[in-house]
């Protein structure tokens, strides 16, 4: 079998299963119960707390543990906008782009549509699938509290400018202060709301040693354990010091309040495991090894189906997507025929298989409805060789892209 899906999920791996196994059986304790068992049980999330901190740059109880990046992209999002309502921001605006994920996308769609819910505006991108700053910074409004553009695309790959993104909120939250500062005294009113930088970081963190949320000039950020050779279910929100955060679940009052139900002990050990394998000498290795992979799959697809198109921004894309159309052929035939010889590939992304729907990533970055359906994702691993993608070449030719 060849896994060709890592945008998907990726394989938990053997030193990641071993970090959790103890936690399932002899240190199986509540990291809320005082006795020794709950603190073994405190001292594992705290120490997952901590890795998770260290590789955004962050403090570590500015990680909040979710169930995975849905979770975390839901809580960016309707966490904020609560807060600030109860704060008296009654006309909240939200800045996002049209190819987020469902998490984000669909969620501001429906908070749209409530009575009193914010008003959004979605950004277009380019045939790349990039936003334009420019038209970002038009349609910043006096009422706009947050921007949640992602880092990198999970069907297309495509990196956005996030620390131009970050840099251009910072200035305009700058300048809002210094203009309440030198207003005068008497007349000026409330201190202006500054404006929160959101990113789903999803996809690109692995792909990176570090990803600094000062430097990125961020203060939410989402992400997830299965996508970095982690375990499922569980996932964290990166939210700033003094972000405020609305509890989108209410119990026991875990993460400070922000977040309550038990802790997912054996997850989180996993998701610290997980983070702790994202070395600079490590991630160096992978990104070249998969690069090259990729360029193989690409050039190799390129010359043997010459009507293929390629959708992905190979110069600004995370290494291990290529996502083409396959004219003529229908993508979820293809995705079949190759199943059939032990490939894995997705159609769109994983999350939206099985819906039988044109990609609104592919759409959005202008490719037809038509074109939009034959797409085909390829998202390498670390794992994946070079003799599979031969193999996925000759397979492709030979048995299923047949003129
Ligand atoms: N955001 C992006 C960009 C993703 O690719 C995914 C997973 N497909 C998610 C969010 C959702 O992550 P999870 O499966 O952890 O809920």
């Amino acid at each position: 079998m060849i896994y060709l899906d890592h945008s998907a999920t990726t394989p938990v791996e053997a030193s990641v299963i071993d970090a959790m196994l103890p936690f399932f059986s002899k240190n199986f304790g509540n990291p809320s119960s005082v006795h020794q068992f709950g603190q073994t049980a405190v001292m594992a999330t705290d120490n997952a707390r901590e890795q998770a901190a260290n590789f955004f740059g962050a403090q570590p109880e500015e990680i909040i543990f979710t169930s995975g990046a849905t979770e975390a992209n839901n809580l960016a999002i309707i966490g904020v906008i609560k807060a600030l309502q109860k704060k008296g921001i009654n006309n909240p605006h939200i800045i996002t782009s049209r190819v987020e994920h469902p998490s984000v996308l669909e969620h501001c769609k429906m908070l749209e549509t409530e009575a009193k819910g914010p008003s959004i505006t979605y950004l277009k991108v380019n045939k790349n699938g990039i936003i334009d700053t420019e038209e970002f910074k038009k349609s910043i409004r006096d009422n706009t509290v947050l921007v949640s553009i992602m880092s990198a695309n999970s069907e297309v790959g495509s990196i956005q400018p996030i620390r131009e993104i970050g840099k251009i909120i910072k200035k305009i939250n700058e300048r809002k202060e210094k203009d309440w500062k030198n207003a005068n005294l008497k007349t000026r009113g409330q201190r202006p709301q500054p404006i929160y930088f959101h990113t789903d970081a999803t996809q690109i963190i692995n792909f990176a040693h570090v990803f600094n949320v000062d430097w990125n000039y961020i203060d939410l950020l989402s992400f997830s354990g299965h996508k970095i050779y982690g375990p499922k279910g569980v996932g964290a929100l990166y939210a700033r010091t003094g972000v405020p955060i609305s509890p989108a679940q209410i119990g026991g009052g875990q993460e400070q309040g922000r977040r309550s139900g038990t802790l997912n002990t054996t997850g989180i050990v996993g998701l610290g495991a997980a983070i702790n394998l994202l070395k600079e000498k490590e991630i160096e290795k992978n990104n070249k090894h998969i690069s090259k992979l990729r360029n193989m799959l690409v050039s190799g697809i390129k010359t043997n189906i010459s009507s293929a198109i390629l959708n992905t921004d190979i110069d600004n894309s995370i290494p291990s997507i290529a996502n083409f159309s396959f004219p003529g052929f229908d993508g979820e035939t293809i995705m079949i025929a190759l199943d059939l010889e032990g490939i894995a590939v997705s159609t769109g992304s994983a999350c939206g298989a099985g819906k039988l729907k044109a990609s609104h990533v592919l759409l959005s970055m202008g490719i037809d409805k038509e074109m939009s359906q034959r797409s085909i994702r390829f998202s390498l691993g670390k794992n994946n060789t070079e003799d599979e993608i031969k193999k996925v070449l000759e397979v492709l030719k030979l048995k299923v892209c047949k003129v």
